[in-house]
């Protein structure tokens, strides 16, 4: 066989390094299946607790600046400490979530979508092609101020405008008994980045866009996402959907639950904040597994961040480091590696790259197929040959089933 020259890269690619298993799995992935094939370019950024730790988490915010700057980041799972983390890794301060670090300065819409083999069904049987949840996180019920409320007060929403003039609207006069009041907000900017961010992932990844509100019940605060949506869609992408042969549609989110329900699958599901939540809990739960779910950071000018949504495997890793076999499913992490490949494939025209990208994910559904899959899989699927492996050795499988594809 001939031997293969390495491919490439022009730009580097973002790499944040994470914690326990993941980052276990993190460098295999690099050992066994990336750096035999590829040159690889990254800058490369320790997201590790410690190292966030020792910079006093600087480390986070320079790697969202570099990927403001270069386009493309690929992220593995990091631990967000908790008291229990304070006392395991010695910190100097409980360091907030990463992920929450790099979202508030990439100002960027998450984007979760299930990778679907043969032998793990969904739960709802007519689902045959991904549905990927994109969720609002900015605002409503996650920024609110509440307060409890006693019998014969009055609540009221009061707005000081520029000039100081006031406008007061009665919530409610709580005459007949105790109760509780909630004021949330949200932002035009925000809501318009995120409705950018949803039209260019289903421009990018040709899937139609729906989008749901309670705008009937809701007619100013739900009223408002619904106008700016078809707004940006009337101005700015209309013609790029029609081009593309895709659809945005809106409807109530009552109808959309519905309709979710009854498809086949094979778009992106737009939801406010809270909705998202909600529904890509269930989502991902009906999809199967957690560990075949990819989640994409999207901002409004198109800068990607890819990762795996599951955490760091703590369980998995204390076997791991108690010398013990794992079988940990690398699937999603995987995945994150080859969407940021082939993300920066295409930005730097880079096809060599591109194709690496889709023939390595190939060969790892192929390989899932085949019946080779980790323990969490093998629990699930209804395939007739399973054969159980263990962390490695499933990357080792892919490995094989690559090199007959390149
Ligand atoms: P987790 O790491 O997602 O794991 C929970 C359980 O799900 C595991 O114990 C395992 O079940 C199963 N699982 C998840 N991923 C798997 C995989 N790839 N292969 C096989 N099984 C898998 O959640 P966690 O244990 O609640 O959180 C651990 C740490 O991750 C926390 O410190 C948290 O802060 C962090 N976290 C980070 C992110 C992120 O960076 N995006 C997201 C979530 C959580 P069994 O034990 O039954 O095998
Ligand atoms: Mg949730």
């Amino acid at each position: 066989m001939a031997v293969l020259e390495k491919i490439q890269m022009k730009t580097p690619l973002v790499e944040m390094d994470g914690d326990e298993m993941t980052r276990i799995i993190w460098q295999m992935i690099k050992d066994i299946l990336l750096t035999p094939y590829i040159d690889l370019n990254v800058e490369y950024y320790d997201l590790g607790l410690e190292n966030r730790d020792k910079t006093g988490d600087q480390v986070t915010v320079d790697s969202a600046l570099a990927t403001k700057k270069y386009g493309v980041a690929v992220k593995c799972a990091t631990i967000t400490p908790n008291a229990a983390r304070m006392t395991e890794y010695n910190l100097h301060e409980m360091w907030k979530s990463p992920n929450g670090t790099i979202r508030a300065i990439l100002d960027g819409t998450v984007f979760r979508a299930p990778i679907m083999v043969k032998g793990i069904s969904p739960y709802i049987p007519t689902w045959k092609k991904p549905i990927t949840i994109a969720r609002h996180a900015y605002g409503d019920v996650y920024r609110n101020t509440e307060a409890l409320v006693e019998k014969g007060s009055k609540a009221e929403v009061v707005i000081t405008r520029p000039d100081g003039t006031q406008e007061k609207y009665q919530i409610h006069d709580y005459q007949e008994s105790t109760g509780v009041v909630q004021g949330m907000h949200n932002l035009d900017s925000s809501i318009e980045s995120f409705a950018r961010a949803c039209f260019n992932y289903a421009l990018d990844t040709k899937q139609d866009l729906w989008f749901a509100t309670k705008d009937t019940i809701s007619k100013k605060y739900d009223h408002r996402f619904k106008d700016i949506f078809q707004e940006i869609y009337d101005q700015e992408y209309a013609r790029r959907f029609a081009e593309a042969g895709i659809e945005y549609f809106y409807t109530l989110i009552d109808d959309a639950v519905a309709r979710v329900v009854r498809s086949e699958g094979g778009y992106i599901w737009a939801c406010k904040n809270y909705d998202g939540d909600v529904m890509s809990d269930m989502v991902a739960t009906a999809f199967g597994s957690l560990a075949m779910m990819t989640s994409v950071l999207v901002a409004p000018d198109g800068t990607c961040e890819y990762e795996a949504a599951h955490g760091t495997v703590q369980r998995h890793y204390y076997k791991h480091l108690k010398g013990e076999p794992t079988s940990t499913n690398s699937v999603a992490t995987l995945f994150a590696w080859t969407g940021a490949l082939r993300k920066r494939g295409e930005l730097d025209g880079n096809s060599r790259l591109t194709d690496f990208a889709c023939k390595l994910e190939k060969a790892t559904i192929d390989t899932i197929e085949a019946g080779v899959m980790t323990g969490d899989l093998a629990a699930m699927s209804t395939l007739p040959n399973i054969q159980k492996v263990g962390t490695e050795e499933f990357l080792l499988a892919i490995r094989e089933r690559l090199a007959q594809s390149l």
